[in-house]
């Protein structure tokens, strides 16, 4: 067993360090590759993906697993944990022929590019192509698992164990009952609110405001960086190398702080992964859907708050000079008014379960022969008007936004609202344990910090989310919370 055991770390030491090389190509593709360098790192990352492949799903590998799972009665907690995400992780790869894996890995590195010039040229057409191969692949390797389950559900138990259409479609029309007659109560309130924040702020300002504001909420930028990207994200190296983007609107200037912030709450999630997983698979968070609980819950219930601004505010001023023309209280209102809006990560907390509710309308379409990929711009439009009211006049701020359909991450939306979900349950068992805002009002965000690592962060992905989710809040995902949180902070805001 000794042996055999020795032998597995040795594996899972390849694999992981494989798997930090294939995150080192991504930062590069979407930070900086120049045009000219995205076919070469392609087929890097293609030729690495196949590399990885091999490794899972080689017969030695395979028996090795298999074997340490026949013995597992002699194994600690969590090299049992990294056995069974193994078998499922096999079990999903295997059946994928090799060249089909390593072309889509291909692809979908391709893509980045398509996408990236596809949205800044306003043309849809031609992205379309290759977003038509990425849906025909998943299609096609998830058919191959023959789970007896329908191929769009798979794809979402793929993100959040246990999450299917059915149940989704539940969770989102509960949403909707509540978040739409909200949404009516305070555009019959409107009138009296003053209107946006409306000043510019040069790149640089904010370059150095969003490092400022990452190190006061606890990133460690000693372990971690931020840069620039089309579209902001989180990439993790290691737990000692976690590299977020954001990007930089001179006009817009808090959309650079509401990004960061929330890159920042997956990266500290990232960074604080227990040490003793360092070397295993579980260093990664428990789910996408508990992922975004900590970004959204940095971004909305820390970052959205009067309390974090009573506490950063002078911070602030350095960096954003022009906000000392305002009131903590003008700010708050000003970072939480509720506007139909285009752009999902522009969204307020209010319209933004709407704008989830429309990718994965549009996904469940196109999975079940409903919608096609070409027709996708028209049923977006139609889809915003249904929904927020509001109708895209490019494809650049309809369709194209978002850069998840390019990296393949189809399913994975639905866990923006579960986060959402999550954090409010999150922060409402917080409460009990000590005086929420206060500690921001003083601006110790280590408190909050510490609270979260050690009841989510350390655990990796050595509990499941269910287990998280029941181990910090005593109950189950339960939507009521979230409901809950936001009547009582919008019906305050607007009266
Ligand atoms: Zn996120």
């Amino acid at each position: 067993m000794e042996e055999k055991i020795l032998k597995f770390r040795e594996k899972i030491k390849e694999k992981k360090l494989i798997d930090s090389m294939l995150a080192l190509l991504q930062w590069d593709l979407e930070t900086q590759t120049p045009k000219g360098g995205y076919k070469l790192l392609s087929e890097m990352i293609g030729e690495l993906s196949l590399k990885s492949y091999n490794l899972t799903t080689s017969k030695e590998f395979i028996t090795l697993v298999n074997e340490l799972k026949e013995n597992e009665n002699g194994l600690d907690d969590m090299l049992k944990k990294e056995i069974e995400l193994l078998i499922e992780e096999i079990d999903k790869v295997k059946v994928i022929p090799s060249e089909e894996y390593r072309a889509y890995s291909e692809l979908t590195a391709k893509a980045q590019g398509v996408w990236e010039k596809a949205r800044e040229d306003n043309d849809f057409k031609s992205f379309a192509p290759i977003l038509e191969q990425i849906f025909y692949y998943n299609k096609k390797f998830i058919g191959y698992r023959n789970t007896g389950k329908s191929l769009y559900s798979v794809l979402l138990s793929d993100y959040e164990k246990g999450m299917d259409t059915e149940r989704l479609d539940l969770f989102f029309k509960e949403l909707k009952k509540d978040i739409v007659p909200l949404l009516r109560e305070i555009s019959r309130n409107k009138r009296d609110f003053k209107k946006k924040i409306e000043f510019n702020v040069s790149k640089e300002q904010q370059k150095f405001l969003s490092k400022d504001i990452l190190k006061y909420i606890g990133f460690d930028l000693d372990r971690g960086l931020i840069s620039e990207s089309a579209h902001p994200f989180t990439l993790t190296v290691s737990k000692d190398d976690v590299r977020l983007t954001t990007r930089y609107f001179e006009d817009i200037p808090f959309s650079s702080i509401f990004s960061s912030i929330h890159e920042g709450g997956h990266g500290i999630y990232e960074q604080n992964v227990d040490e003793k997983l360092k070397d295993t698979i579980l260093a990664d968070g428990a789910s996408m859907g508990v992922h975004e609980s900590q970004s959204r819950f940095y971004e909305n219930i820390v970052g959205r708050s009067k309390e974090f601004w009573i506490g950063y505010f002078g911070r602030a001023k350095k960096y954003y000079p022009d906000l000392e023309n305002l009131t903590i209280d003008e700010i708050y209102k000003g970072i939480n008014q509720v506007e139909p809006s285009l752009v999902r990560v522009e969204a307020d907390e209010l319209t933004y379960s709407l704008h989830i509710m429309i990718r994965y309308e549009i996904e469940k379409g196109i999975f079940s022969g409903e919608y096609q990929v070409e027709n996708l711009p028209e049923i977006w439009r139609e889809k915003m008007m249904e929904y927020l009211g509001v109708e895209p006049k490019t494809d650049s701020e309809g369709v194209l936004q978002d850069v998840h359909w390019s990296c393949g991450l189809i399913g994975y939306f639905p866990s923006y609202a579960l986060g959402n979900v999550y954090s409010a349950q999150i922060l409402s068992s917080m409460k009990k344990d000590f005086n929420v805002s206060g500690v921001l009002e003083r601006g110790e965000l280590s408190v909050i910090k510490d609270w979260l690592n050690s009841r989510i962060h350390r655990y990796g992905k050595l509990k499941s989310p269910e287990e998280i989710i029941q181990m910090v809040t005593g109950e189950g995902i339960n939507p009521k919370y979230y409901i809950e949180y936001l009547k009582e902070k919008y019906r305050k805001i607007y009266n």
